[in-house]
């Protein structure tokens, strides 16, 4: 089957180094393989994404020599390439999920499901069970007259096993580790687990290169494709960048976003540094000998002010 990585920004601001560090990992791994790159804009909630992020994102790509086969901006076979456009084919997985009884209706507001997802110390519970999972076909009813709900995911105690092509053996306990997450919001906005997996399997993505923040997802993402009878894609999760402190680069740090960062180097300046990065964790000599699974699992502590 040909190989096909994928870049999957978040629309919601402009590339920090960060992101940046994990999509030209994704792109020397799928040409390294000989595949397919795709861009897809993850745009999802309306009040957070949209422009002018998206044409800062395609143009700092472009900029950099970070360039994709198909997806937004070129068009290809498995579009649209934007989130927002792909209701329609999350509203089929999702009444398939449903048919299934493999999710419930949710009234929870935000602040008791985020309560409920954080145990106090020592204490043994499952991630994000909610009462919601337990009422009856009654009082589902009932509540629906007043309110339209969120729906959620039943876990079930199942183990989910993987191998990341970086962060090595995986097993996640879906109950206990992931606990059961939204599909789509009571505004019907869908969440990005369930858009990820349709996306992924939709545009044949084979290789999922991404942040290790993102590892656990990786569990919720595989049990949605069990449910949709979806073929897996091979994982690797990018070690993370830190500051000394231990602290991780993000969003925050405008220093280190593209906007700045196009000030203080040009394209090949910026591709070096970005393999410099990638040599402490990988021996590889040269960009044409690069192989995911060379690279260590350790996060990158980076040094501010030698990078600006
Ligand atoms: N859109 C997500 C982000 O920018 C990444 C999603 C993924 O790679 O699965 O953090």
């Amino acid at each position: 089957m040909a190989e096909k990585g994928r870049f999957a920004p978040s629309s919601s601001g402009r590339m920090h180094l960060g992101n940046l560090f994990s999509f030209y990992v994704a792109w020397l791994d799928a040409r390294s393989v000989g595949g397919r790159v795709v861009l897809r804009m993850e745009d999802l909630d309306p009040d957070r994404t949209g422009e002018p992020w998206t044409s800062h994102i395609v143009e700092d790509l472009r900029w950099l020599g970070l360039d994709w086969d198909e997806g937004y901006g070129v068009g290809g076979p498995d579009g649209p390439y934007c989130q927002r456009e792909r209701t329609a084919l999350y509203d089929e997985a999702f009444a398939r999920l449903q048919s299934l009884d493999v999710i419930y209706p949710c009234w929870c507001s935000r602040a008791q499901r985020l309560a409920a997802s954080a145990p106090h110390p020592g204490e043994e519970r499952d991630l994000g069970h909610c009462p919601c999972r337990d009422l009856s076909r009654a009082e589902r009813e009932a509540r629906a007259m007043v309110k339209a709900p969120a729906w959620k995911t039943a876990l079930p105690h199942e183990t989910i096993r993987f191998q990341d092509l970086i962060q090595g053996e995986q097993a996640f306990d879906l109950a206990r580790d992931c606990g059961d997450f939204v599909i789509r919001r009571a505004d019907g906005v869908y969440g990005y687990q369930l858009a990820v997996t349709v996306d992924d399997s939709l545009m044949g993505v084979t290789r999922v290169v991404r942040g290790r923040d993102l590892l656990d997802s990786a569990a919720r993402q595989l049990w949605l494709m069990k449910q949709l009878g979806y073929p897996a894609p091979v994982y690797a999760h990018v070690p993370l960048l830190l500051a000394p402190d231990g602290r991780r680069l993000s969003k925050r740090e405008r220093d280190l976003d593209m906007g700045a960062l196009r000030k203080t180097h040009s394209p090949r300046e910026l591709h070096s540094l970005l393999w410099g990065m990638l040599s402490m964790l990988d021996n590889t000599e040269v960009e044409q000998n690069f192989k995911i699974e060379k690279i260590r699992k350790e996060d990158i502590y980076i040094e501010l002010s030698e990078l600006i």
